[in-house]
């Protein structure tokens, strides 16, 4: 399963941090009742398309000795299953959404010229359709002022939250994927079926 990795600075900074498995070592097993350190377990690699960063990088990985399960730390920054980091996404949903900007005006302003227009509606419409769920789960967070819809509401109080705080409460607390999980990963994001730990890469 996946663990966020409550991580601030550059990608760089990341990428020396997690070098030591001991660092940010879980203490216990989130999945099972071990209460003992997990197990370095190596990293997978990921892509992550940040503003101004554009490449791969490490996400490291513990093993439970007791129920033989892997987690991952995924840095803060990165969404679950997105390529773009939550910043990116961030910026250009608020441009679009919030600002009511056209797609090539807010794909400028989250620094993705280039950006296929087809890239940003994917984002327009998940986010859409995950907006009356974030309302309500945000709700605790947020203070919420009158807004003409859920779309208006959500952005709004993301923006008030802190989006990368707002992430991080979601995904812990509630196992919810700011922009929804992919349908296979659906309702929280755990494969159905029990997969046994691959070799460290
Ligand atoms: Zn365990």
């Amino acid at each position: 399963m996946q663990m966020l990795h409550p991580f601030v600075g550059s990608i760089q900074q990341y990428s020396e941090a997690i070098s030591d498995p001991d660092r940010y070592r879980p203490d216990h097993c989130p999945q099972c009742e071990a209460q003992q350190p997990l197990t370095g377990h190596g990293f997978y690699c990921r892509t992550l398309v940040d503003l101004g960063f554009d490449g791969v990088i490490r996400v490291r990985r513990y093993l439970c000795l007791l129920c033989k399960r892997t987690v991952s730390l995924l840095p803060e920054f990165a969404l679950p299953w997105l390529r773009f980091s939550l910043t990116l996404i961030a910026l250009f949903l608020v441009a679009r959404l919030l600002r009511g900007c056209t797609l090539a005006a807010a794909a400028a302003a989250a620094s993705q010229t280039a950006m296929p227009y087809q890239r940003g509606q994917f984002w327009v419409r998940r986010f859409q359709t995950q907006a009356p769920a974030l309302s309500l789960a945000l709700a605790p967070l947020a203070a919420t002022g009158p807004a003409s819809d859920f779309v208006a509401r959500a952005l709004r109080m993301l923006e008030s939250i802190g989006w990368i705080a707002a992430h991080r409460f979601l995904f812990a607390h509630l196992r919810m994927h700011l922009l929804g999980w992919p349908a296979f990963l659906a309702p929280d994001g755990r494969m159905a079926t029990l997969r046994p730990a691959s070799p460290p890469a």
